[in-house]
Order: C-alpha cells, then structure tokens, then sequence
C-alpha cells in the first residue's frame, strides 16, 4: 500500500482488501502451461473471490473462498465479525468451514451470516454437519457456528450498524446479489445489471466489477462489457475482479482508461466508508450484536 493510501485508511478507517480476485479456477489453472498460468509475476496468481472490507468497529467478510484460510492468513485483517454472501457457488462458498475459528475470536457468539434465503438453505445442505445436534455439543472452533440473517435485494441491511444496499445482479441463469457500500460497490459474477441495480451505481467512488476474459461468456462479463458498464455508470474508479489466465497483467494493465484498473490478490482500497444507521433505527430495532440466544436462527 502506498503512503497516501495508509494516510487516507488512517483517516477513514475503511479499507477494503482483495483476498482473491481470480475465477472459480484460480489462477494458475491445473494443468494449463499458457504465459499467464507460468508467470513469475504475483499479480498474475489470483485466488479465488473475495474481499475483506475493515472498518472501525470490525471486519466485514464477503465470501468464503476455497483459499480463505490461506487469504486471511496472508492478509492478517484481524478477527471476522461477519460474513456476507453473494451468493452460493462453489467458488465463494467452500471455505466455510474454516469459519469456525471466527466464532472462537468473537468469544463464543455464532457469526453473523447474511444472505439470500436460498443460499442459506444451500450452506445447511452442503455444511449439515455444522447443524445437527451431535456438533452442537462440540466446543468452540470445532464446527462453523453461524446465525444467518436474511436480507433481500434492495433492502437496507446494517452490519455492525453500517448500512449496505444489496442490489440484484443476474449472473446467467443464476441470480447473485452485488453491494453498495457508501460510495464503492462490489460487483462481482455479473453479466447483466438491471436497470434497478443500476440506478443504485450511480455517483460511485469506487466500482468493483466481474470482467473474466476477451469473449463473451454466459455468465459473466467480458472486458468489454466490463467497461462498457463502467461508461455508463462512470464511477470515478473501476477495478475489474473474476480474472481468467486471459488476462496478464501488465499487458491488460496497458490497454485500460486511466480509471480503470485489474485487481490483484492483496490489492488495498481506501474511500470515504460506509454510513451508519439513523439514529432513530437504532431506536427501533434491536442491534445486530445482540445476544445470539435470542435470535432463533442460532438454535436451529
Ligand atoms: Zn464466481
Ligand atoms: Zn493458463
Ligand atoms: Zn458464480
């Protein structure tokens, strides 16, 4: 990280950190000898997606990549506070399972888990071990202990009373959920934004976009619709995220416009942070740091 940057993470507090920014294979490929998988250069070796955002009364985890142990052990952001899905493929879910040593950091309380409904009802499936009564009884750190909260396209929800803007992202047949938080947003596994979505990306600080390759996929966008995107919702900067072993680095890096940029793993990011919650909310409504014995989702 630059000095400047230190300086503006001093002064904000908010930082967001790419643990990974490669596809669902990573980069390098096994079994593939192309110019990028066999670079030297570290930018071209990208794990799998996910970013870290810190923010002063906590870290805030979107995904659990296959790597994240590896990721959160390279970065050292400090204990996680809660975890945010965008969705449930593979490749942003599977690391779950080293989740059960945030609990432990957190003093025992299950970590706040916020998704869609049906990733939730997924994450029971694959992880039902973490949810039968005989794991239950297991001490702290032995099974991920997690208290999801539902949230929604388009409905306000807060973490650590910070307010997020979940926006709906159609990501071929399958439909993901992207994030504005204040004036950056992290979109990623997109190859369509509805207009709804789109009209919450506007004025943006930062844009966090999917950009897989040259060609066309179904699922995803290309570099060209990558930056097609960004024209039209001209955030001041843009960093593409999802790289394939298409892209090297250096030589993507050269063709960009000025604000765009490709991430890499460990890439740093600082802006203006994340509102907080009105007043009169919190009044309201019960904080979401209230004791987990409460909340039904925890026993289930
Ligand atoms: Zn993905
Ligand atoms: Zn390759
Ligand atoms: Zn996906």
């Amino acid at each position: 990280m630059s000095e400047i940057q230190d300086a503006i993470a001093a002064s904000t507090g908010f930082e967001l950190i790419f643990l990974g920014c490669g596809t669902s294979t990573g980069v390098p490929m096994i079994g593939c000898d192309c110019e990028v998988c066999e670079s030297a250069d570290p930018r071209n070796h990208r794990t799998r997606p996910s970013v870290v955002v810190r923010t002063p009364r906590g870290n805030i985890l979107f995904d659990t990549s296959p790597e994240m142990r590896l990721q959160l052990l390279r970065e050292r952001p400090g204990p996680i506070h809660a975890i945010v899905y965008t969705h449930s493929h593979a490749d942003h879910l599977f690391g779950l399972d080293d989740s059960r040593l945030f609990a432990r950091a957190l003093g025992g309380v299950p970590v706040p888990v916020y998704c869609e409904a049906e990733v939730e009802a997924l994450i029971r499936t694959v992880f039902s071990y973490a949810f039968v009564d005989e794991t239950k009884r297991f001490p702290s750190g032995g099974v991920p202990r997690l208290r999801f909260e539902t949230i929604e396209p388009n409905s306000t929800f807060s973490v650590l009373d910070y307010e997020f803007v979940p926006l709906r992202l159609h990501h071929g047949r399958f439909e993901v959920l992207g994030f504005r938080m204040g004036d950056l947003a992290y979109c990623t596994d997109v190859n369509k934004i509805p207009d709804i979505s789109a009209a919450k990306l506007e004025n943006l600080d930062v844009l966090i976009l999917d950009a897989l390759r040259f060609e066309k996929h179904p699922t995803h966008f290309s570099l060209d619709d990558a930056l097609a995107a960004i024209e039209k919702l001209k955030p001041r900067r843009a960093i593409l995220t999802h790289l394939s072993h298409s892209f090297d680095f250096r030589k993507v890096s050269e063709m960009l416009p000025p604000n765009v940029q490709l991430a890499w793993d460990g890439l740093r990011v600082t802006w203006n942070g994340i509102p907080t919650r009105l007043v009169t909310d919190l009044i309201d409504s019960d904080s979401d740091t209230s004791n987990a014995e409460n909340h039904p989702s925890a026993l289930a």
